[in-house]
């Protein structure tokens, strides 16, 4: 909110733009701070920087020539300021991360340039304009980098060779294989997930509740299988223009097993599972559960594998790369979860994945229908931090795809 009424009030003010920055620019799963950068001509910054620090709800401010901190109860919202002449090395310099603008340095420096204080210059001072990170990264010989990829791990050296990925965005999303109703433990009825997915332009969506020994407030009981069916039999008769796959999101239980058997899951359009619990398990254990899973023939995805949750754990020391090989040899899916409290895989841990062989899923696992577009936007985020194109991503494709996915996999029963 903070953002949203300091981005008004600021366009109010008279900038030329004004851009997150920063580990949120990033997508960093864990964001300390807010940082935005502000461009608009020298001679406007000391009354912006005036008024940002007057702006309501803001308290404590931290002033300098260029910048402002305003404190507020959910943490500290900076502006910088730059000019449109310098707005690409702003950029560059304000959204990081450290080891990216380091190696930049050092690169600049090899070209006779100097990359420092937000700015580009010849020598001593002599300021080198650069309106647009595109014409920041091409004075130093560099095609644009994307603010995801920018971690300092590799990222310089793959694209001055040119390899650097297409990388997967929202539009490429043509469906959400990973969402709750009320049946358990979301907020909405199945009507209005497929009314919100359709708002969103989906040609799918898949409904997934949780299985009854799930720990979530509510579950899907098997009796509850049958009539969920028939109102997923009765929305698709009032739906068109986008198809309902009738899903579940199963628990993986302390042996390995499924919480449904064979035949109640079979009736399923697509099969997720997951661990939701440890079960005082350690790492070993829970590789053999999640192998388990993945050669079950009905089970199509595996969800939030890490069971990690940003900025407080890291989430289960399982074998992935075991997890991986026997993914891709089964034909089955790992997800990148974009709820906030999951973000799970991680970019580092999706970049192995692909690197195994191993389709993945991008899910909004919504649980109310306000949360649809904004957690499919993090699961997105998130794949790109972790060097994802659109033809990695079983929901890049269409339903025929989906549907054929799981069929492979279901014939090898
Ligand atoms: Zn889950
Ligand atoms: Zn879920």
């Amino acid at each position: 909110m903070l953002v949203s009424s300091a981005i008004g009030e600021a366009q109010r003010a008279g900038f030329v733009a004004l851009t997150p920055v920063g580990s949120l620019r990033r997508f960093a799963p864990a964001v300390g701070g807010v940082s935005l950068l502000g461009i608009a001509p020298q001679v406007r910054h000391a009354d912006l920087l005036t008024a940002f620090a007057r702006l309501t709800e803001a308290a404590a401010t931290d002033q300098s020539d260029s910048s402002v901190t305003v404190t507020t109860p959910r943490g500290a919202v900076t502006l910088h300021l730059t000019s449109p002449d310098q707005a690409g090395a702003a950029l560059v310099w304000h959204t990081g991360s450290r080891a990216h603008v380091k190696q930049l340095q050092a690169r600049a420096g090899r070209r006779g340039l100097r990359f420092a204080g937000a700015a580009l210059s010849r020598a001593a001072s002599e300021a080198v304009a650069c309106a647009s990170e595109h014409d920041f990264y091409a004075l130093l010989d560099l095609p644009y980098i994307a603010p995801e990829l920018r971690s300092g791990d590799g990222e310089i050296e793959t694209a001055s060779s040119g390899g650097l990925p297409t990388l997967i965005s929202e539009a490429d999303i043509r469906g959400d294989l990973h969402m709750h109703s009320s049946w358990s433990d979301g907020q909405n009825s199945i009507a209005d997930l497929v009314s919100a997915a359709r708002q969103l332009g989906y040609e799918y969506l898949a409904v997934t509740d949780h299985s009854q020994h799930a720990w979530s407030s509510r579950q899907l009981t098997t009796r509850d299988v049958p009539r969920q069916r028939t109102e997923i039999e009765e929305v698709r008769l009032g739906t068109q223009g986008i198809e309902l796959l009738h899903g579940v999101e199963v628990d993986i239980m302390p042996d390995g097993s499924l919480d449904f058997d064979d035949d109640l899951l079979r009736g399923f359009d697509i099969v997720l599972a997951s661990l939701h619990d440890a079960a005082g398990h350690g790492a070993a254990r829970l590789t053999e559960r999640y192998l388990r899973a993945i050669h079950h023939p009905l089970v199509n995805v595996i969800t939030h594998p890490a069971n990690r949750s940003p900025a407080h754990s890291d989430g289960y020391a399982v074998d992935f790369d075991r997890l991986f090989a026997a993914a891709a040899s089964t034909g089955t899916a790992m997800e990148i979860d974009g709820a906030p409290g999951h973000l799970d895989m991680d970019g580092a841990l999706a970049r192995r994945a692909v690197a195994a062989g191993v389709t993945l899923v991008i899910d909004s696992d919504c649980h109310r229908v306000e949360a649809l577009a904004r957690q499919m936007q993090f699961g997105v985020g998130t794949a790109r931090r972790g060097w994802i194109e659109p033809q990695h991503v079983l929901n890049t494709r269409g339903i025929d795809e989906v549907r054929a996915f799981v069929a492979r996999k279901r014939a090898h029963a």
